[in-house]
């Protein structure tokens, strides 16, 4: 058998179940909404939901049309089209008392807006009835359309956030059907539609990349606009996925934090632990673009 690298002392957390994680839980089986935050097991979840007031939605099914080669979610025939999830998404952020809430989705190559239309109503539904609640949108390439964009964008989310996930060279091997620079020319048109609106993109690290190419990854987002940068630790969800080729030291994220903001990017969150949606809240007033 080969080797596999051992998961170091920093990464071994365990999941906080409390009771208002498990009443929330409850919550989203009784709405049937998906988070990104069970989906993931994401390790954050207890500080998310209870302290900080941020879940991460995933919408449009729990079936992408995608198999991303680091990714959990299941692929397959998506489910139907559902025009009720948006009021759901927006009536669990008010029982949840959410401050801010990021709504991402699987890709929905099938459809030919990629789900834009009930993506835009999911932000529309949430901004009425938790006006002060900040909205961030973390969609797919949606095939690159630009009048899906549009129509995305019209919703005036908070935040738009889109990850190329990895560096150009890896990009074919990590994420199916996507590409590096439509990844990169999609964040800028949302700054060419919408200026004012910060943008945002994430790397996970510990896929075998080197640092020249980090570095040049940065080097790509901010010339493409993007505000701010997050890096986190690749963690393989299954045995089928991608193994994961180092763990970084929490000492190497932050020295990677300290380029990222040298280079010009107006927030970064760089650490083992650190996910697309992890400290969101506090994003949106410091790059709010005055
Ligand atoms: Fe959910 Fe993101 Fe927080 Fe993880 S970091 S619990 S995915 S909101
Ligand atoms: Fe996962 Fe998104 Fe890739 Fe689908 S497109 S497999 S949800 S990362």
């Amino acid at each position: 058998a080969k080797q596999r690298e051992r998961k170091p002392e920093w990464l071994k957390v365990k999941l906080n179940t409390n009771e208002t994680y498990n009443d929330l839980k409850k919550l989203m089986r009784e709405k049937n909404l998906n988070t990104v935050c069970e989906e993931a097991r994401c390790p954050n979840i207890h500080e998310c939901w209870s302290e900080r007031r941020t879940a991460t939605f995933m919408i449009l099914g729990d079936t992408c049309t995608r198999a991303c080669r680091f990714c959990a979610v299941k692929t397959g025939l998506p489910n139907e089209l559902d025009w009720g999830e948006p009021e759901r998404v927006a009536e669990s952020t008010e029982i949840m008392n959410l401050k801010h809430v990021v709504v991402t989705a699987v890709a929905r190559d099938d459809l030919k807006d990629g789900g834009a239309a009930v993506f835009a109503e999911t932000v529309r539904a949430i901004h009425r009835k938790m006006p002060e609640t900040t909205v961030e949108i973390l969609p797919s390439d949606m095939k690159g359309d630009y009048e899906s964009l549009h129509m995305l964008m019209s919703s005036e989310p908070d935040i738009f956030n889109h990850n190329i996930e990895t560096v150009r060279r890896l990009t074919k091997r990590v994420r199916a059907r996507a590409t590096y620079d439509r990844s990169l020319e999609l964040l800028l048109r949302v700054k060419e539609i919408a200026p004012h609106v910060p943008t945002k993109s994430s790397i996970m690290v510990g896929l075998g990349e080197t640092r020249e190419e980090i570095i040049e990854a940065m080097d790509d987002l901010l010339a493409h606009k993007v505000d701010i940068m997050t890096i986190g630790q690749y963690l393989q969800p299954t045995l089928k996925h991608l193994d994961v080729v180092r763990y970084y030291h929490p000492d190497e994220f932050q020295e990677l934090k300290e380029i990222a903001l040298a280079k010009g990017f107006k927030h970064c969150e760089a650490g083992p632990m650190v996910r697309s949606s992890y400290h969101a809240d506090e994003q949106v007033n410091e790059t709010a673009v005055q």
